[in-house]
């Protein structure tokens, strides 16, 4: 068969690491083995009934068209309420873009704004597709490291040493998939102190996780901590986390109409709209009764806990507690030096898989060599499954 020529673009970056360990660990399920997987970044709850109902119902009205690129006009008014209500930021309708997925949200938004050698800020530990959406436009990732010991979280000298006339973006993400780092309130002031100083620069605030948060302090971004920097913010988020929703693919961004209609201009030249069904679906999820977050989000941090707890047990291994999202991400970076023929944490995983039978995703994909991230969306009876046969992989 003629293995035809590809573009540059598509071999600049590689296939998404997340998605190719739960790809892994489903084939791997398939061929009979008795793989758990902790690498799928996805909430293991079931959409809400009235959810599914609002779809079915969609479907029975024959909402089976294109609507408007941008979203049906109820869903567009649904999130402009919901930035209102839960944020206290006021758009216009020409602000708002509903996509399929926050992923493709930032993906259009990455997409009319960066063009050749422009710089994007990414502060790592990272979501690893940050950095590939960036080079598939022609942009360069420039990674700000932030490490355990700053509680992931990056300063305002690093972003200020990170900032050159080629920056047209800064990428932030809290709570942080994949630390659960959660900047604080009077963090995101002093960051907003740095790029008050450069109006040219938009700040994407990746809020996908805004609800899964246990902080003291209520969920804050950038815009919502500096309202004068509101017309600098692009802010994405979507349903998939808060409403355990990732396989109806809606997401939306809100922020300055001229960016906003670009990313519409692409979308309409690519997807056009996002499935109308869907649609109706996030329609209810976010006009709907609530009180599905809650016991969700609790859940999760009484799996954080018991997952870090035990994490931190294992000889090697040190893990820091986070204030949000599903996912530990410990530094093995310890147990790793003890195993013999053993140097980094894209090996250890493999031969975590191989023989302990447990998916996660390495450190190295989110540019923290040394760690590795375990996805607590599932029972603890399985998280403990999990962490138990990697403790005995361990001790040999
Ligand atoms: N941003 C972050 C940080 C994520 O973890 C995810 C999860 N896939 C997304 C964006 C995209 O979410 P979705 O496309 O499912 O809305
Ligand atoms: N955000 C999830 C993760 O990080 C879903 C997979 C993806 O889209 O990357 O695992």
């Amino acid at each position: 068969m003629t293995e035809f020529t590809l573009s540059d673009r598509v071999q600049l970056i590689k296939p998404s690491p997340t998605l190719a360990v739960t790809t892994r660990a489903r084939e791997l399920r398939a061929q009979g083995r008795d793989v758990i997987g902790l690498g799928a970044g996805e909430p293991d709850f079931d959409t809400p009934q009235n959810i599914k109902d609002a779809a079915v119902d969609a479907i029975a009205r024959g909402m089976t068209r294109y609507t408007a690129v941008d979203g049906t006009p109820e869903l567009k008014q649904a999130v402009l309420d919901k930035f209102s209500r839960e944020n206290g930021l006021d758009y216009d309708l020409s602000q708002i873009l509903v996509s399929a997925g926050a992923k493709h949200s930032l993906y259009n938004m990455i997409m009319a704004l960066i063009g050749e050698g422009d710089e994007v800020i990414i502060p790592a530990p990272y979501w690893v597709s940050y950095p590939d959406i960036v080079k598939l436009a022609g942009g360069k990732p420039v990674i700000v490291e932030a490490d355990m010991a700053s509680g992931f979280l990056i300063t305002p000298d690093q972003l200020a040493a990170a900032i050159s006339e080629k920056t047209k973006l800064f990428i932030l993400n809290s709570p942080s998939n994949p630390t659960g780092a959660v900047y604080s309130r009077g963090q995101l002031e002093a960051l907003g102190e740095v790029l008050r100083e450069h109006p040219e620069v938009l700040i994407a605030s990746d809020d996908i996780y805004e609800h899964v948060l246990w902080t003291d302090e209520p969920f804050t971004n950038i815009a919502m901590a500096c309202p004068e920097l509101k017309d600098q913010v692009m802010v994405i988020n979507g349903v998939s986390k808060a409403y355990a929703m990732t396989g109806w693919r809606i997401g939306y961004a809100a922020g300055p109409a001229n960016v906003i209609r670009a990313m519409r201009k692409i979308q309409g030249q690519s997807t056009s709209n996002a499935a109308s069904i869907s649609q109706a679906a996030a329609l209810e999820a976010l006009t709907g009764p609530q009180d599905f977050i809650p016991p969700m989000v609790e859940a999760f941090k009484v799996r954080h806990d018991h997952v870090v707890d035990r994490l931190n047990r294992i000889d090697g291994v040190s893990c820091q507690p986070c204030a949000g999202t599903f996912y530990a991400f410990p530094d093995f970076s310890g147990a790793i030096s003890g195993i013999d023929n053993m140097t980094n944490d894209l090996e250890l995983s493999a031969w975590i898989l191989d023989s302990a039978e447990v998916a996660l995703v390495p450190g190295t994909a989110f540019g923290a060599p040394g760690f590795i991230r375990f996805s607590y969306a599932t029972d603890l009876k399985t998280l403990d499954e999990a962490i138990d046969r990697i403790e005995n992989l361990l001790k040999g």
